[in-house]
């Protein structure tokens, strides 16, 4: 998780090279594709990683916890690759099998392997399944939707249990991967739900929250509702069982999650999905740390774990054999799960070098997979910052993108103080920090950097390094943000303030992100860090669909104003910079208003020109249009892309206090 985005400057605190980096440069690796788990013609074998081990077994057992091991193996050492093999000449489907180390004199406990792709319940044992069994039907001819360029895509972030927990979801298998796979559920009042309901909204790509098997939850008390994020990872290859209808069975989950996925790509929708491969939940239990004791992490010079995550650990990944694990990770979900695009937590524990490896190698299975991720970390690093995959960084990397915090921070207010207004709610002085965010953070001649409240250049060298959000799991909900610093503003202004600020996000260069429900206006009772709260915090109330129906519709009106229209997702920053022209507006003397252009059929268009106002102020606000045959797309909190609202001429226009003004020159 990230609650902290901490920008770390040039002053490091913990030494860049430890003792223990040198130790751990020395071991030997290993490259080849049949770490710890292989079943073939001749048999299942194993294979793991750990190069100080001074013995090795694999526990085999009937069941995925509780029992006695129906066997126990000796593994072989391999000094020159520091691997343990075994090996049973038969095919032990069915099976579950741990791990034991000996380190140091002693034996660790059992752990499945940092490899384990199926699991038993809780994820303490690894199980040997028949991956083709888990294929829903089609699945070798499955595939997400084609990406051209990733600001064509619209990211909509959700929790599984968000979604259809609330008795108004209508749908059967709650908090289950398979709820996406339910069609035709309604709310109570009949507005469409789950997968129809994204269908409706018009995204392209969902952002699901962890979905690998994390620790948190106990997954044979699963009647106890107990509800969390995910930023706890247990098993990096294995989907979470709370999410499946039975964790019990190590298939179950696999198969679930993969019709969950194969549903949704049925219906033209991606499947991003959020990994944390910047911190375990565990420090010396993890399995990290039962397979090869302290590789896996960075250390302060006394020994500690060092803590760039704010979570008690942060992984290695400038080690060779931590870099291979994250590339192979994701490679391995692309081509078993055929996920779509990765969200990298805390990305910036990461180095620019994996990064660009990650991206690389996924685009090679799959050149529409989308990596982005949060460029900053939650505290400091021994890795150098240059090193980083910092926001900063990000011109070094190649087809990867970073969350803009400037568009974020400027539209709806600091996310660190609840009261704060920003542009979209009427605190002046914002101007500049949100045209970063239109931009897409690349160099634009009438953009002033200096004048930028987080970032002090432009940091990205194309639009497609960029996504541009209001909101996200993290911190206040949109709804909420508003409800504290709009405190004594009729509800109504609220509304037409997540429109205007969710406009901003839309019509700006970049990839547009948006947290689950705020099109129905969905609210999280205040609650900011709501990563443990129960679903009467987190769950999604589609009642809201009705309620706030103008809103829902507004939210369409947007996607299928972006998807329509390329001058919105222009490709290159050469092409902002000559086809985004803003007009000159004294911020002094009319505060809150900013007005620009996308000029001579940007990128493409079928328009010839679209002027696009915000009006951050909580009073109307009069701009001058030039004169010409302008048909209205949006004013005052409506929106039609198709038929538009009617026409104007130009001169004076009124817009209502927080409302955009989109108009269309053909
Ligand atoms: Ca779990």
């Amino acid at each position: 998780m990230a609650i902290a985005a901490i920008l770390v400057g040039g002053s490091i605190s913990v030494s860049a090279q430890s003792n223990f980096d040198a130790k751990y440069k020395s071991y030997p690796t290993y490259a080849g594709e049949d770490l710890e788990l292989t079943v073939n013609d001749n048999g299942t074998h194993w294979r793991l990683w750990s190069p100080e081990a001074q013995e090795a077994l694999v526990r085999i057992y009937d069941q995925g916890s509780g029992g006695e091991p129906i066997e126990t193996l000796p593994m072989e050492f391999h000094k020159e690759n520091g691997t343990w093999t075994a090996s049973v000449p038969e095919q032990l489907y069915g099976k579950f099998y741990t791990f034991n180390i000996k380190f140091d004199g002693k034996w660790l406990a059992e752990t499945p392997g940092i490899w384990a792709k199926a699991v038993g319940v809780n994820g303490k044992r690894a199980a040997i399944i028949n991956f083709e069994e888990t294929n829903p039907e089609g699945w070798d001819l499955d595939k997400g939707p084609e990406v051209n360029n990733f600001t064509d895509v619209i990211v909509y972030e959700m929790h599984h249990r968000d979604m259809s927990m609330h008795p108004t979801s209508g749908i059967n298998n709650k908090g289950k991967f398979l709820a996406f796979t339910e069609k035709g559920t309604v709310s109570p009042e009949g507005e469409k739900t789950g997968i129809d309901h994204l269908k409706e909204l018009g995204i392209t790509h969902v952002h699901i929250l962890p979905s690998y098997d994390y620790n948190s939850v106990d997954e044979t008390r699963l009647e106890e509702n107990v509800y969390n994020w995910g930023y706890d990872p247990q098993n990096y290859n294995a989907p979470e069982g709370s999410y499946s209808t039975n964790p019990e069975d190590p298939a179950v989950r696999v198969a679930e999650m993969k019709q969950m996925i194969k549903a949704l790509h049925d219906e033209g929708i991606g499947v991003i999905m959020d990994v944390v491969y910047n911190h375990t939940a565990e420090n010396d239990g993890s399995n990290f740390s039962l397979t090869a004791p302290g590789y896996y992490y960075r250390h302060r010079e006394d020994g500690t774990y060092s803590d760039a995550s704010g979570c008690g650990n942060e992984t290695a990944s400038d080690l060779e054999e931590v870099q291979d694990y994250i590339v192979n990770s994701v490679k391995y979900w692309a081509d078993e799960y055929h996920i779509d695009g990765f969200r990298f937590d805390l990305m910036a524990i990461h180095d620019t070098e994996t990064m660009n490896r990650v991206a690389k190698e996924l685009k090679e299975i799959n050149p529409s997979i989308f990596v982005y991720g949060e460029g900053w970390t939650a505290g400091d690093s021994p890795l150098l910052p240059e090193r980083r995959a910092l926001k900063e960084n990000v011109s070094k990397m190649e087809n990867i993108a970073v969350f803009s915090d400037d568009l974020r921070d400027a539209v709806k207010g600091h996310y660190t103080d609840a009261s704060d207004r920003g542009f979209a709610t009427g605190k002046p002085g914002l101007e500049e920090t949100v045209k970063i965010g239109i931009v897409a953070a690349t160099a634009h001649p009438q953009v002033d950097y200096s004048k930028g409240n987080n970032s002090k250049f432009p940091y990205a060298t194309s639009p497609e390094m960029i996504v541009n959000y209001v909101s996200c799991h993290d911190d206040l909900c949109l709804t909420d943000k508003l409800g504290h610093s709009m405190q004594g503003e009729p509800e109504e202004n609220q509304l037409e303030a997540a429109k205007l600020a969710q406009t901003i996000v839309f019509t700006s260069q970049g990839t547009p992100f948006m947290f689950a429900g705020e099109e129905i206006f969905r609210n999280k009772k205040g609650v900011h860090n709501s990563y443990n709260k129960p679903d009467s915090i987190n769950a999604i109330d589609w009642s809201n669909k009705s309620r706030y129906h103008d809103q829902f519709d507004y939210y369409k009106g947007l996607t299928s104003l972006r998807k329509s229209h390329p001058a919105f997702r222009m490709t290159n920053a050469e092409d902002i910079a000559n086809h985004l022209v803003f007009d000159e507006i004294d911020s002094v003397e009319t505060p809150n208003l900013i007005s620009y252009s996308l000029k001579d059929h940007a990128n493409g268009d079928s328009w010839e020109e679209i002027k696009v106002v915000f009006n951050g102020a909580g009073i109307s606000q009069k701009v001058e249009i030039p004169e010409a045959q302008w048909k209205i797309i949006a004013k005052d909190g409506k929106i039609n892309p198709e038929e538009g609202l009617g026409e104007t001429s130009g001169g004076s226009v009124i817009m209502a206090p927080y409302s955009a003004l989109i108009l269309a020159k053909q």
